[in-house]
């Protein structure tokens, strides 16, 4: 088990009882389970299509590149833990470029057929380029192109927009909380202005990575305020606005209960100013529930564009999860919400035989039964407060480090 800066951390401890945040003391990775033995592995690819226990496929892979970021966003790296004492990975921990299309060549032929690059901000690990062109060159088992995607915080896109897409990049989300720069500064904590940010939304749209999705994540009490903004700023202009519900990831973010805007509330409040109608999901084990703006006749416009709705905390969406997560350091997390994962850095290293690999993590994915965000919703009493808290401080796996 690792635990990182502990010391320092248990000095902020004392200035947080002072501000009444709850940040615990633990903030990075908290240990691996055991690998399977590779004969479960042959078993569950003897069948006709990888499931895991809850007969979820395994599709879709994000991959963090870094556990670095430039932002401080209070609700994912807060300033107090992430500071210059907070030790990061080094660099010979990080899988190398090889060693993740190494990894990401077995979760294709175990079904995965969409690829997200993360962090951290995943435009700060260098040469990023390199690996979205390894993996640009990479097919589906059913010999279709590989729908690979970023999530970036948009901060460095206008330098690196073009070689990415020229690199084989097909897409990108881009995260902005508000078009407000005081409520945006604040909640970066870097001071880091909006119109940066939509320079970097500029240039993916010129450089053809589309088609675009910005993720806002709402927190009560914080940038509310900003949801009919933000929708009237990206309505029609072709990119889907998403609201994030402030979801109780990691142990550091102080997560409360009360800062928690329900999905259903941003709805009503975008539905006192747009006609919104429900839209079919794109795909199965889509994370955001879609609403298309409404013409003057009542009927869905699609060049008004859609907004959706991303409810981790309010409607969970486990049945369909058909995610798997590969840290930084090449570690197998099955859920978000997971306390420990699989290292799979040990077997790609010292293990060249691809079966291997392959095998382990078909073994893993079919003894899955990760479903946290149903279990808290079912066994949740809403007004069991106590309850939610002791969930929020488990000592879940930090966001920056797995990957959003
Ligand atoms: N740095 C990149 C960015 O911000 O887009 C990629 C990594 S970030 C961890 C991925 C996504 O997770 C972002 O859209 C971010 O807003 C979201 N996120 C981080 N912490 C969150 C939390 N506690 N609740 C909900 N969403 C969160
Ligand atoms: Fe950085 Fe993204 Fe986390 Fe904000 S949400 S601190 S940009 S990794
Ligand atoms: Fe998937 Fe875990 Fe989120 Fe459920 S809580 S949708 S299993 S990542």
């Amino acid at each position: 088990m690792k635990v990182r800066s502990s010391a320092a951390c248990a000095l902020k401890l004392t200035a947080h009882a002072v501000s009444e945040r709850v940040i615990p003391i633990i903030a990075q990775p908290l240990g691996n389970l055991p690998l399977p033995s590779l004969v479960d592995g042959a078993e569950a690819l003897a069948g006709a299509s990888l499931k895991d226990r809850l007969q979820r496929p395994l599709r879709d892979l994000r991959i963090s590149v870094t556990d670095r970021c430039n932002f401080r966003c209070s609700y994912c790296m807060p300033k107090e833990i992430f500071n210059s004492d907070y030790t990061y990975l080094p660099h010979s921990a990080l899988l190398s470029f090889e060693e993740i299309t190494r990894t990401a060549k077995s979760f294709i032929a175990l079904g995965v057929e969409k690829i997200r690059l993360t962090g951290g901000e995943p435009l700060l690990r260098k040469n990023l380029e390199v690996l979205v062109e390894q993996l640009a060159a990479l097919q589906t088992a059913s010999g279709k192109p590989l729908d690979i995607t970023l999530t970036t915080n948009g901060s460095l896109m206008p330098r690196k927009a073009q070689s990415l897409k020229d690199a084989g990049l097909k897409r990108v989300t881009i995260s902005l909380d508000g078009l407000d720069d005081a409520v945006f500064k604040s909640m970066n904590d870097v001071d880091f202005p909006v119109s940066d940010v939509l320079e970097g939304i500029a240039a993916a749209q010129a450089a053809g990575l589309g088609p675009i999705k910005v993720n806002m994540v709402v927190k009560r009490g914080t940038n509310e305020q900003e949801i009919l903004p933000m929708a009237r700023y990206f309505k029609g202009t072709g990119i889907a606005l998403r609201f994030i519900e402030y979801m109780d990831v990691g142990a550091t973010n102080g997560w409360r209960m009360n800062e928690v805007m329900p999905s259903a509330d941003v709805l009503k409040m975008l539905q006192s100013e747009f006609s919104l109608m429900p839209l079919a999901p794109s795909q199965i084990g889509e994370t955001a529930e879609r609403w298309g703006y409404l013409n003057a006749q009542g009927e869905h416009e699609p060049h008004l564009g859609e907004v959706g709705f991303i409810s981790s905390v309010t409607q969970a969406f486990c049945s369909d999860c058909n995610r798997a997560r590969l840290t930084t350091e090449g570690q197998l997390y099955l859920c978000l919400f997971a306390t420990q994962g699989y290292d799979l850095k040990s077997l790609v290293r010292e293990n060249q035989d691809p079966n291997a690999l392959t095998q382990a993590i078909a073994a893993i994915w079919s003894q899955r039964a990760d479903r946290y965000s149903e279990l808290r919703q079912a066994g949740k009493d809403a007004s069991n407060a106590s309850a939610d808290q002791a969930n929020a401080t488990r000592r879940k796996v930090e966001m920056s480090y797995i990957g959003g």
